[in-house]
Parts: structure tokens; C-alpha cells; sequence
């Protein structure tokens, strides 16, 4: 790795090898430090060091929810008699985000070795990458890599001569967006359908065939490298407390240069915007910003300068989530927008749970009508109250996500919905 050991010195982990071209094969990766470290956390570092130093980290889990990694990875019971199972999830479907894809297209030997360092600490040997099956090239990039690696003995058995055993299976999705909640992806790579089940029991304790099974995000997997080499401390100084490390974040919309950047955390929205995105397309401030993927209620031009950090978005009122920041100034039509997101949602959900399969559709119909300039007064309460009676009534956060859009429509931009109900009067 190119990394500095200096943290101040640091303003990225996983994208450090990214642009070097070929990093997807194994003779350039390693040429550029991949698996370097790897016989030293096989050899002289046990599951207990290892968990410790990732809870040291403390990285939270980049898929979404945040969820500090090495706490995760300290549930899963030992001595069970069952196998333990790591899976990746790859799945990455929310709107907005595509960040893991980067990763596995351009560097997957460093998720790989992040794969083989987290199931060594988890005493994992079968580990599988869930991927989104839209990845077609992802998954043929990764196959070649996992191949490669398994010809240089670093998966299969007695990795490098160490004892350590462990296999890597690519998985294709079949687009179910669902797919993404870990006990969907779980079910479906269990050759089901895919919808998801009730937490808990959590994975960490009953997952992948009733086993313990960590499921991890692509980014958070691809940081296990750097934390283990530099140290847990190391990433924890960078980055403020509580909200530490690097994270990639995926722009999209009205900016000059949409793309991913991973910056420290805490980075603010207007510097990430203006100094990596060549700034907005028109005007000086967002008129919308959806900071964590499609799911996450809207933040507007007052949260501007906000520190990119799970603590202050919710403190301003959303999730940073996956990551993905999409940007609207004055020029976007937001009711389309959300009939847009409605169609998404009322397409994915899995019909299990009623007030989701029922309440997507009602967003959907009712949102389109307005936009279509056929809605009435009544409409806006039927929207608000479908809505907020999704939310936290059904097994996954899949409503909650259709539902976020709408909720902040109406609280934010009521005008723009009672202009097209103004269009009917006309
Ligand atoms: P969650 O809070 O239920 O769980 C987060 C993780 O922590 C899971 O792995 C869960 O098993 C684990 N966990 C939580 N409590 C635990 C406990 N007590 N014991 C053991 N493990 C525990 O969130 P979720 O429903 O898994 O994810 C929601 C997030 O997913 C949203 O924030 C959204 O941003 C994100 N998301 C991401 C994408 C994407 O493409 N990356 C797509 C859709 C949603």
C-alpha cells in the first residue's frame, strides 16, 4: 500500500490503488503491496488480536446502517459446531450508489484480501460475494481474480503454508433489489426466493443455513487491509470520533463532475461538492440533497456545509447511509423525481408484507396522478397518511425507503405538489 502510517497524512483507503492501470491482475496488485501484509496477520495475529483492532477502528459498516463492524464480528458464537459463513454483499442496488462497483472492477484483489483476513478472525472456510447480477463484467473481473489467487495459494487450502483454509465463491443476483437486505441475499443465495426475515435472530447468530454468518458491505470488507496494517488506532485517527476512516461517496445529479470520491469523514458536503465535483451546474446552492441513496429523507440548502458523518446527518435529519449523494438545484422537477423513486420501490418490493406491497403501489398511482396534473386536494393526505403508515410496520426498511421520498415532498416542497394540483384548476 501507498498509505501513509502518518493518519493526518490520509485522504483515502480503498481507492489508493485504484487508478493504477491492470490493478485487477494479481502480478500488478501485489507489485503495489496487495497481500504484503497478509502472511503477517496469518502468522502472527490471532481471531482475538485481529476483532480487537477492528473494534479499535472503528469503522461502521459502509453498506448503510453503519453498524460498527467489529462488534458485529464479536457476536458470532464460537464452538457452535456449525460452520460460520462470511458473506460480501455486492448487491449494491440503491439508487445512487455505485461505489462497491468501483472496487471490484478496478481492485478486487483488495476485497479478496480483506475477505481472507475477516474469515481467518471469523474461522470462516466457505465465503461467498453476493454480487448484483446486473455486474456482469464485476463478476467475470472478480472470477479471474479469485482464479488467480487460488493459483498463487491464496484461497484454497493451507493458504501460503500457514493452515489457514478457505474458499471464495462469486454469486451472481438475479436484479432483486430486496436482494441487498442481508437475510434476502441470504435466502435467495440459499436458492429461495429472496425476500427478507425477521431480525433478530440476526445473521451474526443464525444466517446462512441457520448458521453464524457475518454479512459485510463491499467497502467495509476492502478496509480490513489497511486497518490490520497500520493499525486499528491508525484509522481511528482519522476522521473524527465515532465517524472514522475514509468513505467513498457516490455524486450524482447537478454537478459538473458526478463520480466517486472518497474523502476523511467529516469532510463537508459544500467542500466535497465544490472541490471534488467541480461544483454545482447552476446557482450557488443545492436546492436538494439526498445524502444516503434514494432511501434517505431530503436534506436542503441550509444543510449545505454539513459534516459528512453519520452523527451530524441525522443530527440534520437523514442517514449518510451508502453513501450516495444526489444533488438537484432549481432546474429539477421533484414531483416527477418522486413518481420516478415510486415506480422503483413499488417494482422491488417483494409483495411479503402488506403495507409495502399495498402502500408502494398507492405512492406510485397517487404521486403520478399529480404529476399528471389529474390530482385533487385529497390527495396530499392520502399520500401523507400511505406514507407514514408504511414505515416501521413491515419486516424490512424496503417501505421506509418508498416512503422517505414522499414524506419529504410534502414537508419540504409542498408547493410544487399544489402547483400541479393547481394545473387540474386551470
Ligand atoms: P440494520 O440496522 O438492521 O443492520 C445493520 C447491520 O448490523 C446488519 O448486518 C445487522 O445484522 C447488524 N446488526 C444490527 N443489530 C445487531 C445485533 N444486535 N446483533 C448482531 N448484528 C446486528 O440495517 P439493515 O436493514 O441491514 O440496512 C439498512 C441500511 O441499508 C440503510 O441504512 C440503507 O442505507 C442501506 N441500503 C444500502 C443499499 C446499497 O445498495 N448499499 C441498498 C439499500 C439499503
Amino acid at each position: 500500500m501507498t498509505i501513509s502510517s502518518d493518519p493526518k497524512q490520509v485522504t483515502q483507503i480503498c481507492f489508493d490503488r485504484i487508478n493504477i492501470p491492470d490493478q485487477h491482475k494479481l502480478s500488478v496488485a501485489r507489485e503495489n503491496g496487495a497481500y504484503k501484509f497478509l502472511p503477517t496477520v496469518l502468522n502472527e495475529m490471532d481471531s482475538a488480536k485481529i476483532i480487537d483492532e477492528v473494534k479499535t477502528s472503528g469503522i461502521r459498516g459502509r453498506g448503510g446502517a453503519g453498524f460498527p463492524t467489529g462488534l458485529k464480528w464479536s457476536f458470532v458464537p464460537r464452538n457452535t459446531g456449525k460452520p460460520t459463513y462470511l458473506l460480501c454483499n455486492a448487491d449494491e442496488g440503491e439508487p445512487g450508489t455505485f461505489k462497491d462497483r468501483d472496487i471490484m472492477r478496478f481492485d478486487p484483489h483488495l476485497l479478496i484480501e480483506g475477505m481472507i483476513m475477516a474469515g481467518f478472525a471469523l474461522d470462516v472456510h466457505d465465503a461467498y460475494i453476493y454480487i448484483r447480477g446486473e455486474f456482469l463484467h464485476e463478476a467475470k473481473v472478480l472470477n479471474e481474480a479469485i482464479a488467480e489467487a487460488y493459483e498463487a495459494n491464496l484461497l484454497g487450502d493451507n493458504i501460503l503454508g500457514t493452515g489457514y483454509s478457505m474458499n471464495l465463491t462469486v454469486h451472481r443476483g438475479a436484479g432483486a433489489y430486496v436482494c441487498g437486505e442481508e437475510t434476502a441475499l441470504i435466502e435467495s443465495l440459499e436458492g429461495k426466493a429472496g425476500r427478507p426475515r425477521f431480525k433478530p435472530p440476526f445473521p451474526a447468530v443464525e444466517g446462512f443455513y441457520q448458521c453464524p454468518t457475518v454479512v459485510n458491505n463491499v467497502e467495509t470488507l476492502a478496509t480490513v487491509p489497511a486497518i490490520l496494517e497500520f493499525g486499528g488506532q491508525w484509522h481511528a485517527s482519522i476522521g473524527i470520533p465515532n465517524n472514522t476512516g475514509c468513505k467513498i461517496f457516490s455524486v450524482s445529479g447537478h454537478v459538473n463532475k458526478p463520480g466517486n470520491y472518497e474523502v476523511p469523514m467529516g469532510t463537508s458536503l459544500r467542500s466535497l461538492i465544490e472541490n471534488q465535483c467541480g461544483g454545482l451546474q447552476h446557482g450557488t446552492v443545492p436546492k436538494v440533497i439526498i445524502p444516503g441513496g434514494s432511501s434517505t429523507p431530503w436534506l436542503t440548502a441550509e444543510h449545505y456545509d454539513v459534516p459528512l458523518t453519520y452523527d451530524d446527518i441525522m443530527k440534520a435529519g437523514s442517514f449518510l447511509g451508502s453513501g450516495a449523494i444526489i444533488v438537484m438545484d432549481e432546474t429539477a422537477d421533484l414531483v416527477a423525481l418522486t413518481r420516478r423513486l415510486a415506480h422503483f420501490y413499488a417494482h422491488e418490493s417483494c409483495g411479503q408484507c402488506t403495507p409495502c406491497r399495498e402502500g408502494t403501489g398507492w405512492l406510485e398511482r397517487v404521486v403520478k396522478r399529480v404529476e399528471n396534473g389529474q390530482g385533487n386536494a385529497d390527495d396530499v393526505t392520502v399520500l401523507q397518511d400511505a406514507a407514514t403508515h408504511m414505515a416501521g410496520r413491515t419486516i424490512c426498511a424496503l417501505a421506509e425507503g418508498a416512503a422517505a421520498p414522499v414524506l419529504s415532498l410534502l414537508k419540504f416542497f409542498p408547493e410544487d405538489v399544489q402547483s400541479r394540483l393547481a394545473e387540474k384548476a386551470e
